[in-house]
């Protein structure tokens, strides 16, 4: 394997407290549920996961409490073979997402309590990166982290020379300096329009989405359009990629088992076309399969959706 094959995941990392209900309470009532679920969630956490079932020998760059939930999400996070070296255990709380959903109508409500995430240390990330620094050559971050951090890991991508992909998700204005550095940014529809603040309905707004990244710095703009599949501009070239045609049961993660997938091909050394291909199949194999991380799919299984799909 090549000596900087490796990603790091710079990001959130969560338990994800799932209630379901066959009826959710109304503000002061309570009801009696049917199940409840506990697993490990974030977005940092989960494309750490597609990142590693991707190939990829990935690190986990975060922060979790000295609690309960900070043991049980490292534990989990080990379990798939991250490097967790790079997260950090603080005083006080893991972050937790509280999340009910109605069974009958399937609609869902979170509310997120980033605790120790918010609480990751622009230092203490820089040092880990400088530490990885000849065994990654691509780090993933999303928005689930303070921006001062997001803002420090462009400079020490810059620095070190590392390709930087950018999932802006949650989507929130950022600053125009932010984008200099970034190598890829990967919105969805929702998520450019913000950032952009241009609507993003169709592929030419999303081309002109695009444009609007490029513009400020960042060298590849990957715009993803759900079952749709996603449009990526780079310089003068559009890269139409039409999402693979599969019988989708779940849509929870395909954004992150793309990002993940994307990240472990461009550090496997695979040229940004192919590697997009990857995450094409990756995100189109996750939507096949219930939840976030046990639908997120392995290089092997990958391989073999693209043997049968040509
Ligand atoms: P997010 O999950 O971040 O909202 P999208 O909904 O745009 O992102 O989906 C990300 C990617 O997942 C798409 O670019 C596409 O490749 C894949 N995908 C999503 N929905 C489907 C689907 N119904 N069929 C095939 N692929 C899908």
């Amino acid at each position: 394997m090549a000596p900087r094959s490796g990603v790091a995941v710079v990001g959130s990392i969560s338990a994800d407290l799932t209630v379901f209900a066959s009826a959710l309470p109304r503000p002061g009532e309570t009801v009696i549920g049917e199940t409840f679920s506990m697993v490990l969630g974030g977005k940092g956490a989960n494309q750490a996961m597609a990142a590693v079932r991707a190939g990829a020998p990935t690190f986990m760059i975060g922060a979790v409490g000295n609690d309960h939930f900070g043991r049980l999400t490292l534990q989990t996070l080990r379990a798939d073979g991250i490097d967790t070296v790079g997260v950090q255990e603080l005083d006080g709380a893991t972050g937790i997402a509280h999340i009910r959903v109605d069974i009958t109508s399937g609609e869902n409500d979170i509310v997120i309590v980033p605790e120790a995430n918010h609480r990751l240390a622009p230092d203490a990330v820089e040092q880990a990166l400088r530490d990885l620094a000849d065994r990654i050559s691509v780090v993933l971050v999303q928005l689930e982290t303070p921006l001062d951090v997001v803002q420090r890991v462009t400079e020490v991508c810059r620095a070190l020379d590392l390709r930087l992909i950018l999932d802006p998700a949650p989507a929130q204005p950022l600053p125009d300096d932010a984008w200099s550095g970034v190598f890829a940014v990967k919105p969805n529809e929702t998520e450019a329009a913000i950032l952009t603040g241009q609507p993003v309905t169709d592929q030419s707004s999303a081309e002109r989405a695009a444009r609007w990244f490029l513009d400020r710095g960042v060298e590849v703009a990957v715009i993803t359009l759900g079952s749709r599949g996603a449009l990526a501009v780079s310089g003068d070239t559009v890269q139409v990629l039409p999402a693979f045609a599969v019988r989708a049961v779940d849509t929870t993660a395909a954004g992150d088992a793309f990002t993940g997938a994307l990240g472990a091909g461009l550090a496997g050394g695979l040229a940004t076309p192919d590697a997009l291909r990857r995450a094409l199949a990756a995100s189109a194999l996750a939507v096949t399969v219930r939840g976030a991380s046990p639908s997120l799919p392995t290089a092997a299984a990958v391989d073999a959706f693209l043997r049968e799909h040509p």
